[in-house]
């Protein structure tokens, strides 16, 4: 079945998804947002949020994503709960496919994001939010005075320590081999911090608490040697996988899967814009999700306006 032909569609549903929503929807662009079956992304997974603006008493993940979902519902914003399998960017209108149905569309905007590879561990998903993290940038200055772990060897992980030897006491790096993948200069930075320390040939167990983290059991895979190490929060920073396995074929992606972006927005294909997590590893916070759903969509109305004023000079 065949939905007719859409101005704007958006794919994704966390800040950049739900901005690109607001600013489509406020600019007439009538947009239909798939927002996925589990909507509102990373900060769904969050607990308190205290760096986005508007919110002086700080606001918790899943109630900012909630507003933000319900001011793109009330300016007119069409939300589908559901998620598009397949693309078809080589034809215009734009193709986009969920199981049942088939949407048409005169420019896109690509949100989907990107998730934080995890550790696998019960405990870990357990105690999400809870002293488990994904961000230090979002979640290391409540960690003042205290001790935290960080899990991982590449830039993000040299990166979350050193910004978290700003509120902790000590942060011990738990790194799977004894050599680190991460640039030369983190490296550097890092090993030059008298508040960073490193466990060499160790994988986390077992994160440890009730309610609240309280320490990691880690297992030396050398020798086998489990021991237990005292910890109040555990920032895991093992990689970010995106979510762009419905482009591959459709959109130019990096080595890594992220979205190649070109002037700000644009993807390989005109007409279809790039807006978040899924191209930006660099800066992957809410505030910088949120005002690239913005531009995204500021160029998608151009690009649409355009494409209407050719079709109707061609018909007149
Ligand atoms: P990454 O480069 O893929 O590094 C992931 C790290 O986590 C590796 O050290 C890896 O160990 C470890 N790891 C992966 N899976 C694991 C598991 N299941 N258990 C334990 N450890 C695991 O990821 P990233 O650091 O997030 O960086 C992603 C990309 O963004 C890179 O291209 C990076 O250069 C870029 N980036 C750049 C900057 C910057 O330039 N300032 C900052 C952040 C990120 P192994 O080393 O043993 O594989």
């Amino acid at each position: 079945m065949n939905e007719g032909i859409r101005k704007l569609v958006v794919i994704g549903s966390g800040p950049a998804g739900f901005t690109a929503a607001i600013y489509g929807a406020r600019a007439d662009l009538e947009p239909l947002v798939f927002m996925g079956s589990n909507y509102g992304g990373q900060l769904m997974l969050t607990s308190e949020v205290e760096n986005f603006p508007g919110f002086p008493d700080a606001v918790i993940g899943p109630d900012l994503m909630e507003r933000m979902r319900s001011q793109a519902e009330r300016l007119g914003a069409e939300l589908v709960r559901d998620d598009v399998v397949a693309v078809n960017f080589r034809d215009y209108p734009f193709e986009i496919k969920t199981a049942s149905k088939s949407y048409k569309a005169l420019s896109v905007v690509v949100a989907t994001g990107a998730n934080p590879r995890r550790l696998d561990l019960e405990s870990e998903m357990k105690l999400m939010g809870k002293g488990v993290s994904n961000c230090a940038v979002c979640d290391g200055f409540f960690f003042k005075g205290k001790r935290v772990a960080v899990v991982g060897g590449g830039d993000t992980a040299m990166e979350e320590a050193t910004f978290l030897t700003k509120f902790a006491t000590n942060v011990q790096v738990i790194h799977r081999r004894r050599e680190l993948r991460a640039s030369a200069a983190l490296q550097k930075e890092a090993f030059a911090n008298p508040k960073i320390s490193f466990v060499w040939d160790s994988a986390v167990e077992r994160v440890l608490g009730d309610g609240r983290v309280q320490g990691v059991k880690v297992k030396n895979l050398k020798t086998g040697v489990e021991s237990d190490i005292q910890v109040d929060g555990l920032f895991v920073a093992i990689g970010y996988d995106p979510n762009t396995k419905i482009f591959k074929g459709q959109l130019d992606l990096d080595p890594k899967g992220y979205v190649r972006v070109k002037n700000e927005t644009e993807t390989s294909v005109p007409g279809v814009f790039v807006a978040g997590d899924v191209h930006d590893f660099r800066y992957r916070q809410a505030i910088t999700a949120a005002g690239e759903g913005c531009k995204a969509v500021l160029d998608a109305e151009k690009f649409v306006k355009e494409k209407i004023r050719t079709v109707q000079t061609l018909s007149s």
